[in-house]
């Protein structure tokens, strides 16, 4: 057997009052037709990134609407994980000319895999992301499956497309998250609807201001003057080093402006990070009004979802300045704490951000810290985009709506 995640169950009715009650009742008629049904999740790690983050609310909640909902992971592998940290760059666009021992090794791990998977069974499989993606190719009972795909997918790199297409096409249905992510190949397979954050979770329940305040000061960060923050593992996608440029431009109209770069190394599945982090590093050189977070030894006993939602409500304006998004998350949870985004115009965060309406959205470090400035002078604004990034959330990016999303698209695929 794959390793296991365990999970809680979580009932549908605590969400009663904070979803509508037709949503509510939606998702307990369509529930109806499931029970008992037995849904295998599979993913390459079981925290630190966004799908380990859906997993741990969306396999609890289908728990609760009475199937039999469970979770598992790939076997860890360092040397795999950094092959396929390049597969997942690729296919997200970047130069790759994919060697051929990256594709033995990928294929290796995934028979391997596969073995493990062998006596397991399932009603319905749900593989998320490319990492896992291979194992269909060694599981001829493994159907129905649908292949969940969190990444950006507007213009994968040709070598790795091509090799993943034939993988992704065995599978029953392809999520995607955008309607720009679907390539033609996957066409007639594919469906979209975005990933969603749990609101019952610590991370996203209100924080008191005063308390948030605390967190940030024990960190040595000086709360009467402003903050900007985005909250994003160290990556090259969501472009750390545009951010503090556009922090150094800010800064020379708001003097006193502080950066908070909230990255803990918490996915095994992403060796890269420190080396992007070391770049990081050299980059700010010893700026003491930025402040940098990677190693989860620096918050202590401080719990991980107390301490990110301690700089999503208390840092004035909260950035990502994504070059490529599958969805992002941290986007979303900043909306739902009524906070002014200054998101990248790209991919999920476009589906999110309504340039100048509930945020906005921007191409370069110029343009961020244009935004930033405007904002930190005019708190009206920021308080007009973050109650309506609040309602934009509420109406679109709960967790029940995206079970009720993965109903609806159960009935279909099980006849
Ligand atoms: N996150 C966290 N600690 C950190 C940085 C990020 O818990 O130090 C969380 C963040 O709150 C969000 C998730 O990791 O829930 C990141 O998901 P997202 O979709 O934004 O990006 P991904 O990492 O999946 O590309």
């Amino acid at each position: 057997m794959l390793p296991h995640v365990e999970t809680p169950i979580q009932k549908l009715e605590k969400y009663q009052g904070i979803i509508s009650d037709e949503l509510l009742e939606g998702i307990k008629n369509l529930a109806k037709d499931f029970k008992g049904l037995k849904v295998i999740m599979v993913n390459s790690t079981p925290r630190g990134g966004g799908v380990a983050e859906v997993l741990k609310s969306l396999v609890p909640l289908m728990k609760g609407a009475g199937l039999k909902a469970e979770w598992y992971t790939i076997p860890p592998r360092e040397d795999f994980f950094k092959i396929t940290k390049e597969i997942h760059n690729a296919l997200q666009g970047k130069e790759y000319t994919f060697p051929f021992w990256h594709r033995v090794r990928y294929l290796e791990h995934m028979e391997r895999s596969a073995f493990l998977m062998r006596d397991m069974k399932a009603d319905i499989w749900i593989i998320h992301d490319p990492q896992p993606a291979g194992v269909i190719l060694y599981l001829p009972h493994f159907h129905p499956s649908i292949c969940r795909l969190h990444i950006d997918l507007t213009s994968p790199n040709p070598e790795a497309w091509n090799f993943f297409v034939g993988i992704f096409r065995m599978y029953n249905k392809v999520i995607l998250t955008s309607k720009e992510f679907i390539q033609k190949e996957i066409k007639e397979r594919a469906l979209t609807f975005p990933p969603a954050i749990d609101p019952l979770m610590e991370k996203n329940k209100p924080l008191e201001l005063k308390k948030a305040r605390l967190i940030l000061e024990s960190f040595g960060i000086d709360v009467k003057k402003p903050l900007i923050s985005q909250v994003s593992r160290f990556d090259p996608w969501k472009d750390p080093l545009g951010v503090i440029e556009a922090y150094k431009l800010a800064k020379k109209k708001i003097p006193d402006l502080q950066l908070a770069l909230v990255g803990l190394f918490l996915a095994r599945d992403d060796p890269e990070a420190m080396k992007i982090f070391k770049e990081v590093e050299k980059t700010v050189e010893g700026d003491p009004n930025i402040f940098l977070f990677s190693n989860p030894d620096q918050i202590g006993s401080l719990k991980v979802d107390i301490f990110v939602n301690a700089f999503q409500t208390a840092s004035d304006i909260i950035l990502q300045k994504s070059i490529r998004e599958g969805f992002n998350l941290s986007v979303t949870e900043a909306m739902w704490k009524r906070k002014a985004v200054i998101g990248g115009k790209v991919g999920g965060i476009k589906l999110q951000i309504q340039d100048g309406k509930n945020g906005f959205l921007v191409s370069n470090p110029k343009e961020m810290a244009k935004r930033i400035a405007q904002l930190i002078k005019n708190p009206q604004l920021v308080e007009e985009l973050g109650k309506a990034a609040r309602e934009t959330v509420q109406e679109k990016f709960l967790i029940p709506r995206l079970l009720r999303d993965y109903l609806k698209l159960f009935k279909e695929v099980i006849k």
